[in-house]
């Protein structure tokens, strides 16, 4: 297989320049084989807040369209992404090293969110509110918000772009996207298949989507702009404790979705058939690098010795390889920096007196690729490297008696994205959903930790950032709210009952 050729002509197909893809100083390589695919151009600091002016002016023409035609670009834009799905799907392979099932799924979510988005154009309702004094009417209106700025982590090099963009872009908003630069080419094929959209729409405004190929400094700019109200950031917890602080000091808005340290407790009554095969997906699927990735699991005293041995069989024998060639359903880490990662939590998990079992990197042909066997680590108890979020293929498994310290040490880490339980027992179950419960934005009952629908809102509480995404009602972090108030009568209560006679 011929990585760089094929990532070429993938790439010509979706609409991208070929002149772009060599001559530039940043290399991008392909997870799959540790090849160099391409050598972009990055954008300057100039050309960048260039950039994010001109998306400021196509957003003062953009709000002005009525939010049911702008659903019509995003409707497009969805007709587009069914027609590229198979090479694009193929792309975030190539470049994430995802199986083609999950590259596909992802490109899949693309497809999912427009639909929502389109149905949202039609429904971005404010509330009629009784108001106190007669002859009165009070109302909320939701306005656009101006240009939003997307960052993105490379473990969903597209999905993250769509969440924010079709929401942003029916809420009225341009976007000005700065993906990750362990993903760049992803990133030049949406910008393709976003302007093929742009042109079937006929007059969106030039401008409306910007994509800034570059690493940390670049985001930086987006982040300290002051024509970007809202910057929608995803990634690590150390890039959201940066992010967040410089947002806040101009008052800018920020969607924070950050790291993840997810859990599942397996009570005795659990279907434990159906949990082997949530965890195995949920630990070492995406090569373990899902911000959802289920990395901590506590099982019950009664029936750990039936589960565990069942599990360590399963990370034993897992296939792990180059999903493109072998149809192995573990792919390769991003890099030797997740590598160097994965192996210093190992060691410390063994001082702290983990066995483990897999973890090793595995022989290729290719120097510069790093697969490993997923690696299932039993601990004594919960102490570092359990309570941090390691982005690698490792689950660390403890043994519990009782539910309410098993709660307790599920919530006790940074992190509070995705969490599950397994059990038939109702009250276990919505004891777990409830407020004493999960600590976490997503809180399941006999699924995974990953897997998301779009449907519903996405995000999760402490060291996670709190930021929501998606479905449910996420497109409020895309507009501004007024509320207002008119006087229809010939008089002038004040409210509260205050007099003030001139
Ligand atoms: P990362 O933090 O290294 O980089 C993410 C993005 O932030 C990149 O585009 C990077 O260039 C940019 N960036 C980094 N520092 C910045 C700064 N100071 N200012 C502006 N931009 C900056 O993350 P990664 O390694 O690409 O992704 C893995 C991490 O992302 C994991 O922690 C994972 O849990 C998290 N993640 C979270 C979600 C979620 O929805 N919560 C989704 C995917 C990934």
């Amino acid at each position: 297989m011929d990585i760089a050729k094929e990532t070429t002509a993938l790439l010509e197909r979706l609409g991208v320049d070929k002149a772009v893809l060599a001559g530039g100083s940043m290399p991008s390589y392909s997870p799959l084989t540790g090849g160099k695919v391409a050598d972009l151009s990055p954008i300057s600091a100039q050309d960048a807040a260039k950039a994010i002016d001109a998306a400021d002016e196509a957003f003062r023409q953009w709000r002005n369209v009525p939010a049911p035609r702008r659903g019509e670009l995003v409707r497009l834009l969805g007709e587009e992404l069914r027609a590229a799905k198979d090479d694009l799907g193929r792309l975030v392979s190539i470049e994430a090293g995802k199986i083609p099932s999950e590259g596909l799924g992802e490109v899949q979510e693309m497809i999912d969110i427009c639909d929502f988005a389109v149905g949202l154009s039609r429904q971005l309702y404010g509330l009629t509110i009784a108001s106190e004094r007669p002859g009165h009417r009070m109302m909320e209106t939701w306005h656009p918000l101006g240009v939003v700025g997307v960052i993105s982590a490379f473990n969903f090099p597209v999905a993250v772009w769509s969440w924010n963009a079709a929401l942003a872009l029916v809420c009225g908003n341009s976007v000005v996207w700065k993906p990750s630069e362990k993903t760049p080419l992803t990133a030049l094929a949406c910008q393709a298949i976003f302007a093929r959209a742009a042109s079937r729409f006929g007059d969106a405004p030039q401008g409306l989507l910007q994509v800034l190929i570059g690493d940390r400094a670049i985001g930086e700019v987006l982040v300290d702009h002051p024509k970007v109200p809202l910057v929608s950031a995803t990634g690590s917890t150390r890039m959201g404790a940066e992010v967040g602080p410089r947002l806040a000091k101009r008052f800018a808005r920020a969607i924070l979705e950050l790291g993840g340290n997810n859990a599942g407790i397996v009570c005795p009554s659990a279907d434990l058939d159906m949990a082997l095969r949530a965890i195995a997906f949920g630990a070492m699927g995406t090569a373990g690098q899902r911000c959802t990735t289920l990395r901590r699991l506590f099982v019950h005293e009664s029936v750990y010795d039936d589960l565990v041995p069942r599990l360590r069989k399963a990370y034993e024998s897992v296939s792990v390889g180059n999903p493109l060639e072998t149809g192995a359903l573990v792919g390769p880490l991003i890099d030797a920096a997740a590598y160097k990662g994965m192996q210093s939590a190992l060691e410390k998990a063994k001082a702290a007196g983990g066995e483990i079992t897999g973890g090793e990197r595995m022989e290729t042909a290719q120097d510069a690729a790093f697969y490993v066997r997923p690696a299932l680590v039993e601990m004594p108890k919960q102490v570092s490297p359990v309570t941090e979020e390691t982005f690698a293929p490792i689950l660390y498994v403890m043994k519990y008696s009782d539910f309410d310290a098993a709660i307790a040490d599920h919530n006790a880490v940074g992190a509070g994205l995705s969490s599950s339980i397994f059990t038939l027992d109702m009250r276990e179950a919505e004891r777990f959903l409830s407020a004493d419960g999960s600590d976490c934005g997503i809180a399941n009952v006999n699924i995974g930790t990953s897997g998301a629908e779009i449907g519903g809102a996405f995000g999760g509480e402490k060291e996670t950032g709190g930021g929501r995404e998606s479905g449910s009602d996420a497109w409020k972090g895309y507009m501004r709210r007024a509320t207002n108030t008119v006087n229809y009568s010939t008089v002038l209560p004040l409210a509260q009952g205050v007099s003030f006679d001139i």
